[in-house]
């Protein structure tokens, strides 16, 4: 079912990212964090895709076993860097013959580790230009990504909202976050986005904090700002308490959470990291309370 559909019938929709694992032993694990997650009954889940296609199989037996064998609404990322027109249609040929419905479209980054790797000659320099060849070939729900606090490489706040506005206009149906910690930026950016005139859904990204070292790491490949209040509440934990830690990350995205639901938030989009605890956490909670 398009994720624009099922909008229309419930909201807001709870729905987890995942990524194909890159080893035999993270494939043990995932099997084990899907069956956790599963439980909780998303209304959808939604697979990476390595820019490059470096994880092209991985991500398609991913889908696979969560749309055939799970039998649940996927979200398909398809990133295009590097891609060729035959590449781009090869990929999403592939989806389409899984059933897959609905389709994030970003651009990627070069793929680490990968020196030597050479984009297409024909490759796409921008997820607004793989949308507009993607649009009139394929009827997937389209969708695209959005940076509350802008995208890291943006000239400033105003280009980056413009090009947001580009990739609806060239077909992008709704709109999925990065994550952040401060729901500020996501209701500014909302604003901002309707003042332009972007009036698609717009999917807020949560990222439940279970590692200081992690999160530091990823605030800089992604740009999410932490607060220096943030940072003095986390230094106040006893030092490698695990499940202090991951409680405080559970109490914090459960607050943004709530918050984010009284807006009137179409969906809450989890970025799992292949892990279930913490979004289990933040879920029963939710669930406990009648929020969701
Ligand atoms: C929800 C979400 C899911 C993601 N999933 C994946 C994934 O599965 N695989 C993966 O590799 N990466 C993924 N990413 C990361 C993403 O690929 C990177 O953030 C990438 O750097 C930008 O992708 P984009 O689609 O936003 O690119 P674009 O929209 O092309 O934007 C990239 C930069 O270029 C600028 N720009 C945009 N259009 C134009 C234009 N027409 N002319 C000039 N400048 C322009 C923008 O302001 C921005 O600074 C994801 C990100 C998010 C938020």
């Amino acid at each position: 079912m398009k994720i624009t559909e099922m909008w229309k019938k419930k909201q807001p929709t709870v729905s987890f990212e995942l990524f194909p694992a890159r080893n035999a032993e993270a494939a043990e694990k995932l099997d084990r964090v899907i069956d956790q997650l599963a439980v909780m009954e998303p209304d959808f889940v939604s697979v990476t895709f390595g820019a490059g296609g470096s994880t092209r199989e991985g991500s398609r037996q991913l889908v696979e076993l969560l749309k055939k064998d799970l039998k649940l609404e996927v979200m398909a990322y398809f990133a295009g860097y590097g891609l060729g027109p035959d590449d781009i249609q090869g990929v999403l040929d592939s989806y389409l013959n899984l059933g897959v419905d609905n389709v994030l479209v970003v651009r990627g980054d070069p793929p680490h580790g990968q020196p030597d790797f050479k984009p297409h000659s024909a490759s796409l320099a921008h997820a607004s230009d793989m949308l507009e060849f993607i649009r009139p070939r394929y009827t997937f729900c389209l969708g695209a990504a959005g940076y509350p606090e802008g995208h890291i490489e943006a000239e400033s706040r105003q280009k980056d909202l413009e090009y947001l506005k580009l990739k609806v206009d060239k077909g992008a149906e709704f709109i999925l976050t990065n994550y952040f910690y401060d729901n500020r930026y996501y209701f500014d950016f909302v604003a901002a986005c309707r003042s332009l005139g972007i009036m698609v859904p717009i999917v807020p990204g949560i990222m439940p904090i279970f590692s200081v070292k992690m999160m530091n790491h990823l605030a800089k490949l992604c740009g999410a700002g932490i607060s220096s209040d943030l940072r003095q509440k986390l230094a106040a934990l006893p030092e490698g308490d695990i499940p202090a830690l991951l409680k405080f990350g559970i109490d914090f995205a459960f607050e943004q959470c709530k918050e984010l639901i009284a807006a009137g938030v179409p969906g809450l989009h989890f970025y799992t990291m292949d892990r279930s605890q913490s979004t289990i956490g933040v879920l029963a909670r939710l669930r406990q309370e009648g929020l969701i």
